[in-house]
């Protein structure tokens, strides 16, 4: 619990800071100095802080993300062991689907209940620009095998630019609905790897919810809770799982909703951060090979979560953008 009362259980888990495409409101073309192997957390430590948060936190949701979480090695024997654990935590995945229609079985079967597949257009010489590398169809095959193998709701993250893809939230939501899948829409951040984010050329969730507005949206009746992501009711098209279908918005600068924040996140080399914006971490990891035992890690990452600010600030003429873009914090 931090000093205003919010509960962390949800444990966002960075796997890798690395990654195969180059989405360019995350990293630059070239990539970037990517943390050396010895300082990113083995397997076993990183299910042993998963264990700790699951048995001595209250920790009951963990997401997988990174960088790009299917370029990990072991992730399909962590699943299983985080899946191992008693109480059973939530377990649900952020990719960008590259490799997806391979493992989502072996996921499955692991344990994985859900996951998030990045998507921000429907065109794939656009892919090409936006990502650098054409791997378009790669993830349309990962988000099929994805609901194939039941990993459901199969949820797709969107990131309009403007000038580059903002004319393409209409179809992204068609292609969204007729296919089974929930879109939801994110702000752009100013957590790129090249410092570029520009407020005024972000397209804000009012923007993007005009631009829905043939659908007819209506009000969701079920509350956002801790959620991030506002929801809305689409007239007409209902759910693959049945109920009606929702599309998502998640105003993290315009519509910040850090009163509700439930996250602690630990990064791929074992520092915790208490907030995408922190600028302070806390090495979890040298506690962890210095001998440290489950109940001094546990409080020293209590210690953590209790310093977590209201709120993010980017609003703040203060604000400082973290020195660890996105990609090495863990989206
Ligand atoms: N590589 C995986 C993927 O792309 O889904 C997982 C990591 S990625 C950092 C997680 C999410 O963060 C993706 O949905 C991506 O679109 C989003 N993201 C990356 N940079 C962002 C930024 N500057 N602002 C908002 N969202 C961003
Ligand atoms: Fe890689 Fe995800 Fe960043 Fe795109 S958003 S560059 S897929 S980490």
């Amino acid at each position: 619990m931090d000093r205003f009362g919010r509960v962390a259980t949800d444990l966002r888990v960075s796997l890798t800071d690395r990654c195969n495409l180059r989405c360019t409101y995350c990293m630059p073309e070239e990539g970037l100095a990517w943390l050396p192997r010895q300082q990113q957390l083995t397997d076993d430590e990183v299910l042993r802080l998963v264990r700790i948060a699951v048995d001595r936190l209250g920790v009951t949701e963990v997401r997988f993300t990174g960088g790009e979480p299917l370029l990990r090695p072991g992730l399909v024997g962590i699943v299983a062991a985080a899946a191992r654990l008693s109480p059973r935590p939530r377990l649900s995945l952020t990719t960008n689907g590259v490799g997806l229609e391979r493992l989502a079985p072996a996921l499955r079967d692991a344990g994985l209940d859900r996951v998030n597949v990045s998507l921000d257009t429907l065109s794939p010489e656009r892919f090409r620009e936006l990502t650098h590398r054409d791997r378009h169809a790669d993830v349309l095959a990962g988000l099929r095998a994805a609901a194939t193998a039941g990993l459901t709701p199969v949820k797709i993250n969107t990131v309009l630019m403007r000038g580059v893809n903002d004319d393409e939230a209409p179809a992204l939501l068609r292609f969204a609905l007729e296919q089974g899948y929930e879109l939801r829409f994110i702000e752009q951040m100013p957590l790129d790897g090249q410092h570029r984010w520009d407020r005024h050329t972000m397209v804000t969730a009012a923007e993007i919810l005009a631009s829905l507005a043939p659908f007819g949206l209506e009000s969701d009746p079920v509350s956002r809770g801790t959620a991030p992501a506002e929801t809305w009711l689409v007239p007409g098209w209902s759910a693959a799982g049945g109920g009606p279908a929702r599309v998502g918005v998640i105003g993290s600068v315009t519509r910040p909703f850090c009163g509700d924040c439930d996250r602690t996140r630990l990064t791929a080399d074992g520092q915790i951060r208490n907030c995408l914006f922190a600028r302070e971490e806390s090495d979890l990891r040298a506690l962890l090979r210095g001998g440290a035992d489950d109940a001094e890690i546990a409080q020293a990452w209590r210690v953590a979560m209790a310093g977590k600010r209201a709120g993010h600030g980017i609003d703040d003429p203060s604000f400082l953008q973290p020195a660890r873009p996105m990609s090495a914090i863990g989206g």
